[in-house]
């Protein structure tokens, strides 16, 4: 969400006014001496370290921050890459904010055919709850621990992509009931947003809740067009599709992205979206949080900043998209994964148009065939 903005009194970045840290030199600007019930450690935080990355200074606190200089030290969730079997995925905390509140993991199994599978879940915590950090690490195990049960034991993609969601949901909501660690000031439970994919036997399926978004790139951007699957739970999203405003109009309002779904236990019923489709012509999935796409909106501009071999150099695409975001402004925390798409040969050459196919420059099948699941629509 559009911030006002005010300066570091130390090496004058910018600031939101929720920033109790500079995102820049790690300067406590709230005139606070840090306390770990203002910045709640992480299952996943550091060991502590011989002493401070800025000063030296072997006064550390708990919070990853030095009592000395206020400097914050690097922590494991500052920049993770993580691969998988063909998927990879790259975090960063970027520019602007204290800590990394972005989550995911890749993971790749088989089917119980045989055939493999691959899976990315990413989730952004919703900065204005409490203990977001949490919540989107909380989300992302939970989610994925199913989602790898379900596609072995062979259940349907998107029957276990809903499942999926509804486990993060659940995982989610409880860390509302610890109470005792919800840091004071907090009025919101722990929330975060969400988006996995799955790719298995030829058919792609997507999940979200929030405005976490997944993309499809295609290899061939000549002939073929890069799609944005999902559709935002955001205001902006919304006052668009009931007619009160046109794109543009709704995304220059400054209540734009302020968004209208997630999991928490102060969500109203969670509606999991999920999109399936079969694509016909090599590519990659791209799932990220709005770190990144808030600098390349469109699908075809973020196609621009994707690799021409992202597909064989997944992991070298992804740090491209997150260095291209922190370069960008790094304003939020960025996140992306990518999963290659490769079609077997022979579904691409049925999908061929037969009039073109013996020109030798065939256009190959550009759209992928969407069946929307909405919540109510069955199964
Ligand atoms: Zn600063
Ligand atoms: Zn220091």
């Amino acid at each position: 969400m559009p911030q006002q903005q005010t300066r570091c009194p130390s090496c004058a970045e910018p600031l939101d006014p929720e920033d109790d840290y500079c995102g820049a030199c790690g300067l406590n600007v709230t005139g606070d001496v840090p306390s770990a019930a203002a910045t709640p450690e992480t299952a996943t935080a550091t060991a502590p370290a011989p002493g401070c990355v800025h000063c030296g200074s072997a006064e550390l606190a708990a919070d990853g921050y030095c009592e000395s200089c206020g400097g914050a030290q690097p922590r494991p969730r500052d920049h993770q890459e993580l691969t998988a079997d063909g998927v990879a995925g790259v975090t960063d905390r970027g520019l602007r904010h204290h800590r990394n509140e972005d989550a995911f993991t890749v993971a790749a199994t088989h089917l119980p055919g045989g055939e493999p599978a691959v899976l990315a879940v990413v989730c952004d915590g919703v900065s204005s709850s409490a203990r977001p950090d949490e919540a989107s690490a909380t989300a992302v195990e939970a989610a994925s621990a199913h989602l790898l049960t379900a596609l072995q034991r062979g259940r349907r993609p998107d029957q276990a992509m809903r499942e999926a969601i509804g486990e993060a949901a659940r995982a989610v909501a409880e860390l509302a009931k610890d109470g005792t660690r919800t840091p004071s000031g907090s009025q919101n439970a722990p929330a975060c947003t969400y988006v996995s994919a799955i790719s298995a036997a030829g058919l792609v399926t997507i999940g979200w809740v929030g405005d976490t978004r997944a993309y499809w790139i295609p290899d061939d951007r000549e002939s073929a067009v890069a799609y944005r699957l999902t559709e935002d739970d955001s205001w902006a999203a919304r006052v668009v599709a009931i007619g009160l405003m046109n794109e543009a109009e709704a995304y220059a309002d400054p209540r734009a992205h302020a968004i209208t779904g997630w999991l928490g236990a102060d969500a109203e019923e969670i509606e999991p979206h999920t999109v399936s489709f079969t694509p016909h012509v090599p590519g990659v999935l791209l799932v990220c949080t709005d770190g990144l796409w808030n600098y390349a909106e469109a699908a075809a501009d973020l196609a621009e900043r994707v690799r021409p071999d992202a597909r064989t150099e997944p992991l070298a695409a992804a740090r491209e998209l997150v260095d291209f975001a922190v370069t960008a402004g790094g304003h939020d925390n960025i996140t992306v994964a990518v999963l290659p798409i490769s079609p077997p040969a022979e579904t691409t050459l049925r999908t061929v148009p037969l009039q073109s196919a013996s020109a030798g420059a065939a256009p190959l099948h550009s759209s992928p065939t969407l069946q929307l699941h909405r919540p109510g629509s069955g199964s």
